[in-house]
């Protein structure tokens, strides 16, 4: 579609980073162009009305650049799931595997109600580590999750199925 392609057309390749053979797409180019972020916004918050959210999750950094406009513009609350020991209240943690090691993200528990369906958002879907750790976060919390939103999944990294378990039946919609 013509969103489809000025979306593609504003994220930059680059090479190499942040390591030797990885192809990093950066985001920043759309996140200045007005229009593509305009049409970014509206599509992320169009799934997360589509699917019933109440919240938007959003995952550090980028998912909080497009989650929150995101949120604003669906009329819903916004939530940051933050590296550990960046939120000052009580946190529900999560550990996952990273290719080397271990990471670790937070999220105020008295943020996520049992009556709230979650919609994460984030701007890159790799691996799906991020994302499964996240609807993780938000089952422990009591809450359902509505799905992942994500500008780009990058198909080859396998992320959609290892996320199929968590998601349970969710959508995960990548434009
Ligand atoms: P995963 O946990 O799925 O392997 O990695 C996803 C997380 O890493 C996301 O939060 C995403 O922002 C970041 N990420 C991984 N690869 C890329 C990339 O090529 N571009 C951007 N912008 N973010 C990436």
């Amino acid at each position: 579609t013509d969103i489809e392609e000025l979306l593609l057309s504003r994220i930059r390749d680059v090479a190499d980073y942040p390591e030797p053979g990885v192809m990093f797409k950066d985001i920043t180019p759309l996140l200045a162009d007005p229009a593509a972020f305009t049409a970014l916004t509206d599509a992320l918050a169009e799934i997360s009305v589509r699917n019933g959210a109440t919240k938007i999750v959003g995952l550090e950094a980028r998912g909080f650049i497009l989650g929150a406009p995101v949120a604003v513009r669906a009329g819903l609350g916004f939530v940051p799931v933050r590296k550990a020991g960046k939120l000052p209240g009580a946190t529900l943690s999560q550990a996952y595997d990273l290719e080397y090691g271990s990471a670790e993200i937070e999220v105020h528990a008295e943020d996520l109600a049992a009556s709230d369906r979650v919609m994460v958002v984030d701007d890159v879907l790799a691996t799906g580590g991020t994302a499964e750790a996240s609807l993780e976060l938000i089952r422990r919390a009591g809450a359902e999750v509505a799905g992942v939103a994500v500008l780009m999944e990058l198909g080859f990294l396998g992320g959609r199925g290892r996320l199929a378990a968590s998601l349970a039946g969710a959508p995960l919609e990548a434009l």
